[in-house]
């Protein structure tokens, strides 16, 4: 109750702040649908990641770090997606012959009721995956800025880092290599490893845990759309959701942000590579003082 009041007189006083980090989360402020009440609640969001950082323990003993390709390793304004979501237009409008309006409506439907829209094309109209993949991504990856600030510290990670998409790895590649961050990741497991099954569907963490031994209490997971961090909680792993860094520019479908305030979500950030570097430095403080250094 007392975070709630917190957010709630947060929402009216934090325009000013700036450089937020990450903080614990658990926010109870309620969701709304209106545009405006969305972005007082992102202002929550900023409100308790200016006041609370992850320190050394919080991850400890983390060593599998798991990240979401689009939204979560670019920031959202890069507004690459954007270009995946008109060629899946264009492939829905083609397939049906359908006026583009229309093919969106429905394209949106299928992602809605089957996770991603190729789900819904496949089980709805029987399409080839690797087709779909290939055309959707056929896009200009140097809307992709290069990020030496993040491949710094995912470098620096304890551990292994992995990307887990409902992307292929053609698209994670390519993404991760404008990034010029694709050499520090050891693994990336995507929607044909996950035999087409997309996240949040619990068989496919279950997939992508087994596959690479991974005990989900040593992990964390790193995502823009809360909905998919109920599993990894459930699992045992900790979550991190990422959110816009520029709240002007905040385009998501509505349900997509539902769960963004569920207990579910242990920390939120709207700086990746400032909340792993912040945990870096913490971490090799508490080491230095282990050794009496
Ligand atoms: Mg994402």
């Amino acid at each position: 109750m007392a975070e709630r009041m917190f957010c709630k007189k947060a929402a009216t006083s934090v325009i000013g702040i700036h450089n937020s980090i990450a903080a614990p989360y658990h926010d109870s402020e309620p969701r709304a649908n209106e545009f405006g009440r969305a972005d007082k609640r992102l202002l929550c969001h900023k409100a308790w990641m200016s006041n609370h950082l992850p320190r050394h323990d919080d991850f400890h003993p983390v060593t599998n770090w798991v990240f979401d390709l689009d939204n979560t390793l670019y920031p959202r304004h890069t507004d690459l997606f954007s270009q995946i979501d008109q060629k899946m237009t264009s492939y829905v409008a083609e397939l049906l012959r359908l006026p583009r309006d229309e093919a969106r409506r429905l394209q949106k439907a299928y992602y809605r009721d089957h996770g991603t829209t190729m789900n819904g094309l496949i089980k709805e109209h029987g399409i080839d995956a690797n087709d779909f993949l290939e055309k959707v991504h056929d896009i200009d990856y140097s809307w992709v800025k290069p990020d030496p600030a993040l491949g710094a510290a995912i470098r620096a990670l304890p551990g292994r880092k992995f990307i887990f998409t409902n992307g292929d790895v053609g698209h994670a590649e390519r993404t991760a290599t404008a990034l010029g961050i694709l050499d520090h990741f050891d693994e990336i497991f995507d929607i044909l490893a996950a035999d087409l099954m997309p996240k949040p569907a619990a068989e496919t963490y279950d997939r992508f845990l087994s596959l690479h031994r991974i005990d989900s209490r040593d992990a964390v997971m790193f995502e823009d759309l809360p909905r998919n961090l109920a599993v990894p909680k459930t699992l045992g792993m900790r979550t991190v959701l990422i959110v816009p860094n520029n709240i002007d520019t905040v385009m998501s479908e509505d349900w997509e942000q539902i769960g963004d305030d569920g207990d579910h979500i242990d920390y939120v950030t709207d700086d990746l590579a400032g909340f792993l570097e912040h945990y870096l430095e913490n971490a090799a403080a508490a080491s230095q003082m282990k050794s009496g250094n």
